[in-house]
C-alpha cells in the first residue's frame, strides 16, 4: 500500500463487507516526521491491533479523524498494513530481511498485533535457515532495545547466539558496546544452563540442541483468546 491510497483491494474483503452499512468507516494515519499519510479501514484494523482499538475510541470521541505515529518508519508501517490487508510479507526488502522483520516486530508489539509479531518472527526463522546466517550484533541490539522485555523475539536472538552460531569471538568482549548488557547477561545464564544439564539422556538436552527452525511452530509465537494457536503448531514448520 503507498501513502495517500486505500488498500485496492480492501473492498471486497469479506470484512468490509460485512460491514459494509459504515460509510465513515476510514481514519487517517500520519507516520514519521514526514507525516507519511495512509488511510485504512477503521474496523479492519482495530480488529487486530490493540493499540488502534483504544486509539480510535479516544479519537473518535473526541470528533479527530488522524492518528499520528511520530516515532514510526513508514515503510514499516505499510510492511504492516499489507500484512494486515492479507498480501502476505512480500513487502518485506530482501536485502535486508532481519532488519525489516525486526522493526515489524517491534511495531506490532507496540500495536498488541500479536499475528503479525508471529509472522515477523517466523520470517527471520526462515530466512536464517535458508540462508544459513544469524543477525549480526547491531541488529540483535535493535531487537533487544525496540522490544519488550523477555520477548520471543529476545529469546530467539539469545538462542541464536547460543546454538546456531559456530563460532562466538569473545575478543574484546568487555569492550563491546554493541551488544546490551542484558543480551549478554542471558547469554551466559543460557551456556550455563546448558552446562548443567549436561548428561546427553536429560530430555533438556534436546531442547537446548534443537535450532530454531526445527522447534515446534509456535515456540516462538504468542497466543490468547483473541490470536489462537495455529493450527499445526504441535509440528515443526
Ligand atoms: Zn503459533
Amino acid at each position: 500500500m503507498e501513502p495517500e491510497s486505500k488498500q485496492p483491494d480492501a473492498a471486497s474483503s469479506p470484512a468490509k463487507r460485512k460491514r459494509a452499512e459504515f460509510e465513515d468507516d476510514d481514519i487517517e494515519v500520519l507516520v514519521g516526521t514526514e507525516q507519511a499519510r495512509f488511510v485504512v479501514h477503521k474496523h479492519i484494523i482495530c480488529e487486530r491491533s490493540t493499540f488502534f482499538h483504544s486509539a480510535c475510541s479516544q479519537r473518535w470521541m473526541e470528533e479527530k479523524r488522524a492518528i499520528e505515529l511520530v516515532d514510526d518508519d513508514p515503510n514499516t508501517f505499510n510492511t504492516y498494513l499489507k500484512l494486515v490487508y492479507g498480501g502476505g510479507l512480500r513487502a518485506i526488502d530482501p536485502q535486508k530481511p532481519f532488519l525489516e522483520y525486526i522493526r515489524l516486530y517491534s511495531m506490532a508489539d507496540r500495536f498488541g498485533d500479536l499475528d503479525a509479531a508471529n509472522a515477523a518472527i517466523d520470517g527471520i526463522i526462515q530466512f536464517s535457515d535458508q540462508e544459513h546466517q544469524v543477525p549480526n550484533r547491531g541488529l540483535v541490539r535493535l531487537a533487544m532495545l525496540s522490544s519488550s522485555a523477555h520477548s520471543p523475539l529476545q529469546r530467539l536472538m539469545i538462542d541464536f547466539y547460543v546454538r546456531e552460531i559456530s563460532e562466538v569471538s569473545i575478543d574484546n568482549l568487555e569492550e563491546d558496546n554493541v551488544l546490551p548488557k542484558e543480551f549478554l547477561a542471558a547469554v551466559v545464564k543460557e551456556f550455563v544452563r546448558i552446562a548443567r544439564a549436561g548428561n546427553v539422556a536429560n530430555g533438556l538436552w534436546k531442547e537446548l540442541s534443537t535450532c530454531a527452525s526445527e522447534k515446534p511452530k509456535c515456540y516462538y509465537h504468542q497466543h490468547n483468546d483473541r490470536f489462537p494457536a495455529c493450527e499445526d503448531a504441535t509440528r515443526p514448520k
